[in-house]
């Protein structure tokens, strides 16, 4: 059985979403892969598309999230790519795991 230590540890493969498109909602965290309980915590990124008096979801936008270095040393880490209708949602099942997926993805990037 896989500890909760071991599973906060997992290795994050990215981009986390490439969605183009999906309408499947996930039910577990995107840290350590647990089913999500009672509470839950979310990135939520994206774009939405103008209108005349408010804003709204559009087929026709891709969402993104990503980091980047830029200078001496460039870099880029795709965390979210093809994010549908311009939306996308990151699911975690506690603030740890929401602090340790930032972390593991910070540490991504190269350091001069
Ligand atoms: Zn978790």
């Amino acid at each position: 059985m896989t500890s909760q230590s071991d599973r906060e540890n997992m290795i994050i493969k990215l981009p986390v979403i490439n969605n183009n498109p999906t309408t499947k909602t996930p039910s577990n965290c995107t840290n350590c892969d647990q089913k999500l309980g009672k509470q839950e915590y979310w990135i939520m990124c994206g774009a939405l598309k103008e209108t005349k008096n408010s804003a709204s979801m559009s087929s026709d936008l891709l969402g993104f999230l990503s980091l980047s270095a830029h200078g001496e040393i460039n870099a880029s880490i795709e965390i979210v790519k093809n994010g549908s209708n311009g939306q996308s949602d990151i699911p975690f099942c506690s603030k740890k795991c929401m602090t340790n997926f930032w972390m593991k993805c910070i540490n991504m990037l190269p350091e001069k």
